[in-house]
């Protein structure tokens, strides 16, 4: 296990705010330069609530999904680390040291996942019906034909299926009813959990719109929590409630949903953020984030984004940063409206270390939404030249 983002747990073990605690995971793909794919990630999900994770292809994001699902096969393999869920009635359960039919019973019924491509995690050749039965074979052997296909009707209806296709085929399907069907398989044992990696991903933005609802209804209705992942920023700041950013296997910053949308603290979190447009701000040239992510199979000094940022100073190219508070958090914890909410934000940049840049972040990223400025605004200005900290930094060093 390595030290990086290496920290408390924020909450105590047994919390009733907590359902599932994951610490310092990391998980490689072996191979004769194991690619290490996450790097000692921390997160915690909290009961009722949406969790994103945000980042681009390759970030680790659906790697940590199956990580948190116990779903790993080889040459994917958890190197370190601990997770425990904590079910609402009963005591906790650490999930590594579930084995046999204890890890498959556990699985769907108490963690489920809705798979990035419902064409392929749908099995092609059997009917829905088929499909319904062989989860409640497995997981309620005590049902009888009749009860299985009744609850398989009732789950259809649920999501807004007619229940008369339960003896269709996924072909039979548009691609938001398949989407529809996988939700309705991941909710079928009622788990505390649903895990949704890049759930809207293949579907254009109006049946997106209305899977997106049709998830927050259910969430309400049944009281499930999320971990949703994607690689769409702007989309997450819309459905979650909290965000962790992931880079190059790590979370570089996590943060209440509100509070990366109005001010981001780490560079890449605002590149992402520019990378899309704002349909209600003023028309600006949208800038992505130039470059591509390091190389995994390879040990990766200092700072992870630092090829590819702009603010990179003397520091970044020999120290890993770790999460910390960003520099405004201080304020913000007492600022009204936000409560204990400012308290959750981290970020992984030495701009935001007092001890390598004692100045603090340049204004871009000074975690505060500058005045006068709507978030949209704040988010979509320019970096300009007083912004970058590279060129004119006292502390030395190469960019
Ligand atoms: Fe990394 Fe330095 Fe850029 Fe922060 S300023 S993201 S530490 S390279």
């Amino acid at each position: 296990m390595s030290e990086m983002n290496a920290g408390p747990p924020a909450v105590r073990a047994g919390s009733p705010d907590v359902v599932l605690r994951a610490e310092h995971l990391s998980v490689e793909y072996a191979g004769r330069r194991p690619t290490r794919a996450v790097r000692d990630v921390t997160i915690e999900l909290r009961r009722g609530e949406v969790l994103g994770i945000a980042g681009e292809s390759g970030c680790g994001k659906s790697t940590l999904a199956y990580a948190l699902t116990r779903m790993l096969k080889p040459p994917a393999l958890q190197t370190s680390g601990s997770m425990t869920f904590f079910p609402a009635d009963g005591p906790a359960v650490d999930m590594l040291a579930l084995q046999g039919e204890d890890l498959r019973q556990f699985r769907w019924s108490k963690i489920a996942m809705v798979f990035q491509s419902a064409m392929n995690a749908l099995n092609p050749v059997t009917s829905l019906a088929r499909q319904f039965d062989d989860i409640f074979e497995a997981h309620r052997p005590q049902m009888d034909r009749g009860a299985r296909q009744a609850r398989a009707r009732e789950l259809l209806d649920m999501v807004g299926i007619d229940p008369a296709r339960i003896g269709g085929f996924a072909h039979e399907l548009s691609g938001g009813m398949r989407q529809r069907v996988m939700i309705a398989m991941a909710l079928a044992l009622e788990p505390e959990i649903v895990v949704m990696d890049e759930p809207t991903t293949a579907l254009d933005v109006v049946v997106q719109r209305e899977i997106l609802d049709e998830i927050e209804r259910l969430r309400e209705e049944l009281g499930f929590s999320v971990i949703f992942i994607t690689h769409d920023l702007s989309l997450l700041l819309e459905v979650s409630d909290r965000l962790a950013v992931m880079y190059a296997g790590e979370v570089i910053e996590r943060a209440p949903s509100e509070l990366v949308a109005a001010a981001p603290a780490h560079p890449y979190t605002l590149g992402l953020l520019r990378s899309f447009p704002d349909i209600r701000g003023a028309r600006r040239e949208l800038r992505g984030v130039p470059g591509s992510p390091p190389d995994l199979r390879t040990d990766i000094r200092g700072c992870p984004f630092r090829p590819r940022c702009d603010y990179g100073f003397g520091a970044c190219a020999d120290i890993h940063p770790v999460l910390r508070p960003p520099a405004a958090r201080a304020s913000l914890d007492s600022a009204a409206g936000l409560g204990s909410r400012a308290a959750d934000w981290e970020v992984a940049c030495h701009l935001h270390d007092p001890g390598q840049r004692p100045a603090g972040p340049p204004p871009a990223l000074s975690g505060m939404p500058r005045a006068g400025t709507t978030s949209a605004e704040t988010t979509s200005a320019e970096t300009t030249d007083a912004d970058r900290v590279g060129a004119a930094d006292t502390t030395g060093g190469d960019t």
